[in-house]
């Protein structure tokens, strides 16, 4: 385990209801810090009381956005087990991301061995309802003082916890989504591949005029042909075609989503055909006319899986399974969150028990 320094807070905080957590809302009494500065690299790895902290408004983050996170779940088992999802993964990406905005990489092993003790300094916070999670929330920004355009020279990195409620305590409700046809979120050769600020701010606009126009969310495509599936706001996409999982091949333009890689390979170990390649918007129109589009579906770390009920391009709008959840996408949301919450056995490493309750 990485030596850091633990300073508790004097009064922990009042537990959220479990039934009104909703999303991000709520935080943990703890947080982790780690500092960089060129010359000593990462350095003074500590958990601290979550609480404000102090930035120059000169910070180059607030300036040119050199800012990357990621987001992954604990989850409490029914025999008061804490299990972390796939984190090596995130923190491979976090690295990755990191690579593409110039912030100096960090040591997997010590980013790992820190969300262990924080999560186990603040495992009282992890909710035991079914469905409910802790959200995990590293990021890392950019902080010298100077309002020039260069690679920072110091830099702060954060995990910050937050306990969310159960993504479907309603049961699932396919979404209607907008195909856009007129903003675009990322070229290939720029950040789409990164979890980095940017992006979402790429993406705030199209999404406030299509929730205008009555959708839940856009589906972007491709920035150059506007042609070509790329992936929702923070979910990948994937369609079941004549029986087979089609999704849109890593094009250098698409975040590579950890969800994604748990759902593919699943469907492979299920024996069902696979195929990451290019689609074209007009390719799933046409297989939804020749009634070959079975389901549609997004794949991302809040809600898992996300079917999408009605698909709509130009005014066009298609319904898919009379927008109803597919069986596919119902059988992968309850085998993932199966392996998540410990009932169904993880052949495929996915899982760490890191604390009991
Ligand atoms: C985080 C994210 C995803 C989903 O990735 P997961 O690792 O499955 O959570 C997909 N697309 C974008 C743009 C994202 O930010």
């Amino acid at each position: 385990m990485v030596d850091m320094a633990i300073t508790k807070v004097k009064t922990p905080g009042t537990l959220p209801d479990v039934d009104k957590l909703g999303f991000g809302q709520y935080f943990t009494d703890h947080m982790f810090v780690m500092d960089y500065a060129t010359g000593k690299g990462w350095h003074s790895p500590r958990i601290v009381p979550y609480e404000q902290f102090e930035l120059s408004p000169a910070a180059m983050v607030l300036h040119y956005g050199q800012a990357i996170f990621e987001g992954m779940k604990a989850f409490r088992t029914e025999d008061g087990r804490i299990n972390l999802f796939r984190a090596k993964d995130n923190f491979r990406r976090l690295n990755r991301s990191a690579e593409l905005v110039c912030i100096p990489q960090m040591d997997e092993k010590v980013l790992h061995d820190a969300l262990i003790q924080l999560i186990e300094t603040d495992k009282r916070w992890v909710p035991g309802k079914v469905g409910t999670s802790l959200y995990i929330r590293p990021f890392a920004i950019a902080t010298d003082p100077f309002v020039g355009v260069k690679v920072s020279d110091t830099y702060k990195l954060f995990f910050i916890l937050s306990p969310v409620g159960a993504y479907y305590a309603a049961g699932f409700n396919p979404v209607n989504i907008k195909v856009e046809d007129k903003y675009v979120r990322a070229v290939k050769g720029g950040l789409g591949e990164a979890k980095t600020a940017a992006n979402y701010a790429a993406s705030l606009k199209a999404q406030i005029e299509a929730k205008k126009e009555g959708f839940a969310q856009v589906l972007w495509l491709d920035a150059v042909e506007r042609k070509y599936i790329e992936e929702v706001g923070t979910m990948n996409i994937l369609f079941k075609i004549k029986g087979e999982i089609v999704t849109p091949a890593l094009n250098g333009s698409i975040l590579h989503g950890i969800t994604r890689d748990s759902v593919l390979q699943l469907a492979r170990d299920w024996g069902v055909k696979v195929t990451e390649r290019r689609i074209a918007i007009d390719e799933v129109f046409e297989a939804h006319a020749k009634g070959e589009l079975e389901e549609v579906f997004g794949s991302g770390t809040a809600a898992v899986i996300s079917p999408v009920g009605e698909l709509s391009w130009k005014g066009q709008k298609i319904v898919i399974n009379n927008n109803k959840t597919g069986p596919f996408a119902q059988k992968m949301f309850d085998h993932v969150a199966g392996i998540q919450y410990g009932k169904i056995q993880d052949k495929f490493g996915w899982v760490e028990t890191i604390a009991k309750v």
